[in-house]
């Protein structure tokens, strides 16, 4: 399923810029998302909502549909179960818990930039981040 939508929204792009004259670049891969470095924590356990099921004898004598859907409330809901896995999704945790406001926003749907000359290195957003979408690389020296 996500590599699906990973595809569509790859080719969704590709038509876009086609559309408009231009290419779209790529952007270039992030390391897997493990375990490991997300924080799962962050996120609430809750039971997956039960679709309704016609009743047996309702099946034998209609073509109405056996399982049904999900209200738009619930489907709502379930989507949000969404680790995020490796893709930022602006939770503002790294622009909170930075003690050095090295972390910029950008602005709605277009990410953060880190300041490095203000940057020391303490890992903490990368600790608080829920999907771990943040990377710490060594500086060249
Ligand atoms: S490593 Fe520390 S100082 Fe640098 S941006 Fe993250 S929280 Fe801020
Ligand atoms: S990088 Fe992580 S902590 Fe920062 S806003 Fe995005 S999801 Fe939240």
């Amino acid at each position: 399923m996500t590599v699906a939508a990973g595809h569509g929204k790859k080719a969704a792009r590709h038509i876009d810029a086609w559309l408009q004259g231009t290419t779209h670049a790529l952007a270039p891969k992030h390391a897997p998302a493990t375990l490991e470095r997300i924080n799962p924590w962050y996120y609430s356990d809750a039971p997956y909502t039960v679709r309704p099921q016609l009743d047996l004898a309702r099946r034998t004598s209609s073509f109405d549909e056996v399982q049904g859907g999900l209200t738009e409330d619930n489907a709502l809901f379930e989507a949000r179960r969404c680790l995020s896995c490796g893709n930022c999704f602006e939770c503002d945790n790294c622009y909170g818990v930075c003690p050095d406001n090295a972390v910029i926003k950008l602005g709605l749907g277009k990410g953060f930039e880190f300041n490095l000359d203000y940057c020391k290195g303490c890992g903490v957003c990368v600790a608080e981040c829920p999907c771990g979408a943040i990377d710490m690389v060594a500086e060249d020296v």
